[in-house]
């Protein structure tokens, strides 16, 4: 972004590598280096190499949790097949008092939102009280669907915890390249949990949200996404 950070309102650009339709199709091979994600964001998620875990992307470290629950930081040269970051700058700050699900959590953020067409960048600090997060083990080829990896995926739970969510809102009208509503990954502040978020119950949350105006898509360098028939995973959904 060459605009300098906090004069320009809503100048972040969403950059996204790949599309879900080529991952829910089994597009796991990683075409893209973690290196390259953190020149374009410092703030994102995604997943890694053979669908090898969850990308938490935050204050520009990428962080792996793994199937088996770790958590750790990667190297530049780490691939991933999707991913989604942005440069991370709130627009819009809100102090919440009280304990909040995800459900909860989504309604307050929703009513505040200045409405479901534009994307936007969340990221909430909070005290967990719960958190449910889930993983997905590295596949082997021929890669399954996600839909089926996700059916015995491994799932996390933890009480107690400070730690950081991270993840994203997009519009409808996205179906196909992304998920449409929220999506959001979680990591703890001691970087030893984390994973995609299933359920939470957070005290006292700190949202920050970065309106976003602008998608900037990438698409595999070819490899199986060249020819993989997207139109299969009409239906599907995770
Ligand atoms: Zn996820």
């Amino acid at each position: 972004c060459s605009f300098i950070s906090g004069c320009c309102k809503d100048s972040e650009k969403l950059c996204q590598f790949s599309t879900i339709n080529a991952l829910m199709a089994g597009c796991y091979q990683g075409q893209f280096k973690c290196g390259d994600l953190t020149r374009m964001g410092d703030f994102g998620i995604g997943t890694f190499d053979k669908l090898d875990g969850e990308m938490v992307v935050l204050e520009g470290t990428v962080y792996q949790v793994k199937a088996d629950g770790s958590v750790c930081p990667v190297s530049k040269n780490l691939l991933t097949p999707f991913a989604v970051v942005t440069t991370f700058s709130a627009d819009r700050q809100i102090r919440l008092k009280g304990t909040y699900n995800l459900l909860e959590l989504q309604k307050q953020i929703d009513r505040r939102l200045p409405g479901e067409n534009i994307f936007y960048a969340i990221r909430i600090d909070a005290d967990a009280a719960y958190i449910r997060t889930r993983s997905v083990p590295a596949q082997q080829k021929p890669y399954p669907k996600l839909t089926e990896v996700v059916k015995d995926q491994p799932v996390f739970e933890t009480t107690d915890t400070r730690g950081t969510l991270v993840g994203f809102k997009c519009p409808d009208y996205i179906l196909g390249l992304n998920i449409p509503g929220y999506h959001l990954h979680f990591i703890s502040d001691k970087k030893i949990f984390g994973g995609h978020l299933l359920e939470c119950r957070v005290r006292d949350p700190v949202i920050k949200i970065d309106y976003i105006r602008q998608l900037e898509l990438t698409l595999p360098p070819g490899g199986d996404f060249d020819s993989i028939d997207l139109r299969m995973t009409d239906g599907d959904s995770l």
